[in-house]
């Protein structure tokens, strides 16, 4: 559950921080040299209208494929220093990742599970993005040979002490591996990346034919974006730049040589963050309004309860906020 991976007066400490950063960032992005146009993340066509603005940035869906991303984008420098210099980011990793650790253990474990019948005997897996190792963790539990690659430099040196295994600091493009791997994994990355196609392309390069990609991302189709539309929380430059459902994922994977060969929606609705979510925005339609009736009448001990109701129903019918995809390269 969302309350329990981000306790709510943390993240609102974390809010605060993260706008003292984006403000300097914010103008500087701004400047001529602080941005770059680009093409749809999915399809690469140049068609594109503009859906909103957020907190300083435009957010487009594109004429062709439909994806909704965020144009322009910060250059490669300004994102190194929103993932590897902000102060609000050290104090996410320090006091919302590090004491959350047991729940989100949990997700990794089941990540693993999910990830587990398409793993073959000898298979060497890498993460990119490994964060602070929850996953490294859990392939080390399974017994499966497993390597970081991780961007920020203080979570470089902890995973390494901490599970003694390969991390390389720096971005997946720039960095030359010691192995050949044969599945890449990646939790909740694809999001953040300014050009997936190119990422993935060079991912497709680097796997054997029948190498597997493996992983998770927020399904802009899913229920809780179609409720809270642009006030979702997870609807949040410069972190997350593009927006994709499974049509766009397949679309996406099969221009850059893979097929997608599995998907579900495992991600658990969390009522108490839609509710969150529609407290901070002003859309106040009446989707909003029954389901602040809904949070009036139904007690607090009974949330989870209808939490877990609600996502057996959506899970079925694969409209969870977050995908799960294995591709196998062509
Ligand atoms: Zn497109």
């Amino acid at each position: 559950m969302q309350h329990k991976l981000r306790p709510i007066k943390l993240m609102e400490q974390y809010s605060k921080l993260r706008e003292a950063d984006l403000i300097d960032f914010i103008s500087r992005f701004h400047e001529n040299e602080g941005h770059v146009h680009r093409n749809c993340p999915v399809c690469s066509l140049d068609r594109a209208s503009k859906a909103f603005e957020k907190e300083g940035f435009d957010f487009v869906t594109c004429d062709d494929c439909g994806c909704l991303y965020v144009n322009p984008v910060p250059t490669d420098d300004l994102l190194t220093m929103y993932y590897d210099g902000f102060s609000s980011m050290e104090f996410f990793h320090e006091n919302i990742l590090k004491p959350t650790e047991d729940e989100r253990k949990k997700i990794f474990h089941r990540r693993a599970q999910d990830m587990k019948p398409f793993v073959k005997p000898g298979d060497k897996i890498l993460e990119i993005g490994s964060s602070i190792g929850f996953f490294i963790e859990a392939a080390l539990k399974e017994g499966w040979d497993v390597s970081g690659v991780e961007i920020n430099s203080n979570l470089v040196e902890y995973t390494k002490n901490k599970f003694g295994v390969q991390i390389y600091q720096g971005m997946f493009e720039h960095v030359n591996f010691d192995h050949c791997y044969n599945m890449v994994v990646m939790w909740e990355v694809l999001e953040h990346i300014v050009e997936p196609y190119g990422l993935l392309k060079k991912i497709a390069q680097a796997l054997p034919q029948g190498g597997r990609f493996v992983g998770t991302l927020p399904n802009i189709d899913g229920i809780e974006f179609k409720v809270c539309g642009k006030d979702h929380e997870m609807i949040e430059a410069p972190g997350h730049l593009n927006y994709f459902s499974i049509q766009t994922l397949e679309k996406l994977f099969d221009r850059a040589g893979f097929k997608l060969v599995f998907y579900s929606t495992p991600g658990i609705l969390d009522f108490i963050n839609i509710m969150n979510d529609i407290h901070k925005g002003e859309s106040g339609s009446i989707g909003d309004s029954f389901l602040t009736q809904l949070q009036g009448s139904i007690p607090k001990e009974d949330w989870d309860e209808v939490d877990a109701t609600l996502t057996r129903v959506i899970q079925k019918n694969k409209l969870s906020g977050n995908i799960f995809i294995v591709a196998e390269k062509l």
